[in-house]
């Protein structure tokens, strides 16, 4: 291990200033070009004329994000390709409907911006079918959950009525309707297990529309177990099955889960938001490829797949027509400008770098792992084999806030998050979620993640909790050692000063 990255990063410069835009790298946007930095220059000075302080937190915040070290999981660095797709007249155009079916005039120009990210992302993906509208990950699930709704639930209430419209319906066949629309069941991943808020638990919208029950992992292995999935399905049937999580270091069956999904009639929705990237770039095949088995697929844009901050639904040809409604059901106007960086970023990941890019973040998260488990600390599960490693810190005594805490101190950015069966819950913690898409785009290789295992374990090493005025020892208060904060923050900052972020830009 520690062989150098495969991803050939941007060239490390002494001298900020442009660097030649023909070379080949897949990250040439981490070095951006002296083109997108004289855009980027003058789009600052432009805001900087009306709201000054506007301008001085943009340009803060790349000063920020040069400056730590970018382990969270979901997070990223776009293209200037795709930021700059977004800042621009498409933002002020209406265009309720689908391509070519507006209800507005004059759409033709974000006709074509959304049929190319649409295009573009059945090709990348394999899909039958693209809604490229939602404005999140959020929104994806909410339409993708009401579009089963619609299918599986309304559509065959209106057949029975004999109508074509829910405005057709007798008062008394439209209260039926909202009823049995309100009493469908949902079965999803635990959350401590790593599966996330907009899988049917209560403080979300989808929680407060579905019956939800849960499934979590093995308490032995930390790994799905799919006959325990199986058994819960049978016993609960739900209209759907979701898959997909937030914090689980693994890969899923998909096929199993199809195989579940069939076996007691429900839909199979998986929601990819966070390894998008990685099912993109091919490292997530065949069986583990969630395009090939389920009706329907979520994802973010901006986590893995390294696009603008937005959402997506993927689905096959039956659900199509029921999708394509999420404006109006439950999404306004599209995000034109969005969809146009949208457009950009597919085309991004279907160039064969962004594979080499896939693959990359995976190597780099085994070799933090590897560079963790070598140096005594517990993962969950034991390794990955996907983008995220989910590091139990309660080996040294600490909780995930406390260890989130002093890593931040440190110049070393992760966030805390639940481990299976957490004995401190969801605010306190005992894990810390360490994931690689992001510095992997900056060009950071396997050897610099043993380098960041070491930062994260020095740090973890020289902080304890500290003791609250009754004697025991705090879930949130903590002592670093002042001098292992000093030392490793210069070497994260020594570290990053090799993969420079746009060297050409600067704005404070
Ligand atoms: C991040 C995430 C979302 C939500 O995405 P937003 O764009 O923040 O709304 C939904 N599902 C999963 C699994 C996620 O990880």
């Amino acid at each position: 291990m520690a062989a150098p990255s495969a991803v050939p990063g941007p060239v490390p410069s002494a001298v900020p200033g442009p660097t030649p835009s023909a070379a080949p790298s897949p990250a040439p946007h981490t070095a951006a070009s002296a083109a997108a930095d004289t855009a980027f220059r003058s789009a600052l000075d432009v805001v900087r004329a009306v709201e000054p302080r506007v301008a001085d937190a943009i340009g803060a915040e790349i000063e920020d994000q040069r400056a730590s070290l970018k382990l969270i999981a979901s997070e990223n660095y776009a293209s200037p390709a795709v930021l700059l797709a977004m800042g621009n007249w498409l933002s002020d155009k209406y265009a309720e409907g689908t391509v070519g079916r507006r209800f507005y005039a004059g759409c033709r120009n974000v006709d074509t911006v959304e049929a190319l990210a649409a295009e573009h992302a059945r090709e990348l993906f394999g899909a039958d079918h693209a809604y490229v509208q939602p404005h999140s990950g959020i929104d994806a699930n909410l339409t993708a959950f009401w579009a089963v709704l619609s299918q599986r639930v309304e559509s065959p209430a209106l057949a029975r009525a004999g109508v074509r419209n829910v405005n057709d319906l007798t008062e008394q066949d439209w209260a039926e309707l909202r009823r049995d629309l309100g009493n469908q069941r949902m079965l999803g991943m635990s959350l401590d297990a790593g599966g996330h808020l907009t899988h049917g638990f209560r403080p979300n919208i989808s929680g407060k529309m579905f019956e939800q029950r849960s499934y979590g992992t093995d308490p032995a292995t930390g790994l799905l177990d799919y006959d325990a999935i199986r058994a819960a399905a049978r016993e609960f049937r739900p209209l759907i099955l979701v898959a997909g999580y937030s914090a689980y270091p693994r890969r899923v069956n998909f096929r199993l889960m199809r195989e579940i999904a069939d076996e007691v009639g429900a839909t199979l929705m998986v929601d990819m938001a966070h390894f998008a990237g990685l099912v993109a770039g091919k490292v997530l095949t065949g069986d583990f490829d969630p395009v090939a088995h389920a009706q329907i697929v979520t994802t973010t844009t901006h986590k893995s797949l390294r696009g603008p901050r937005g959402g997506m639904v993927l689905c096959n040809e039956e659900l199509a027509e029921h999708v394509d409604r999420g404006c109006p059901l439950v999404l306004g106007g599209p995000p034109s400008h969005v969809m146009a960086a949208k457009a950009v970023a597919f085309a991004e990941a279907r160039r064969p770098e962004f594979r080499q890019y896939a693959q990359q973040v995976v190597d780099n998260a085994q070799a933090l792992a590897e560079g963790l488990l070598r140096r005594g600390t517990r993962l969950v599960t034991g390794g990955t084999d996907n983008h995220l490693v989910l590091a139990d810190v309660s080996g040294h005594g600490l909780t995930g806030r406390q260890a989130e805490a002093a890593l931040l101190d440190s110049g070393v950015v992760t966030n805390r998050n639940a481990v299976p069966q957490d004995p401190n819950g969801a605010w306190y913690t005992s894990g810390v979620r360490i994931g690689t898409p992001a510095l992997t785009t900056r060009g950071l290789g396997t050897a610099e993640m043993d380098e960041i295992a070491d930062l994260i374990d020095t740090v973890l090493r020289a902080t304890a909790p500290a003791t609250t005025a009754d004697g025991r020892p705090s879930k949130a208060q903590y002592r670093l050692d002042a001098g292992v904060r000093e030392a490793v923050t210069k070497r994260a900052a020594e570290l990053l000063a090799g993969f420079p972020l746009y060297p050409g830009v600067d704005l404070v």
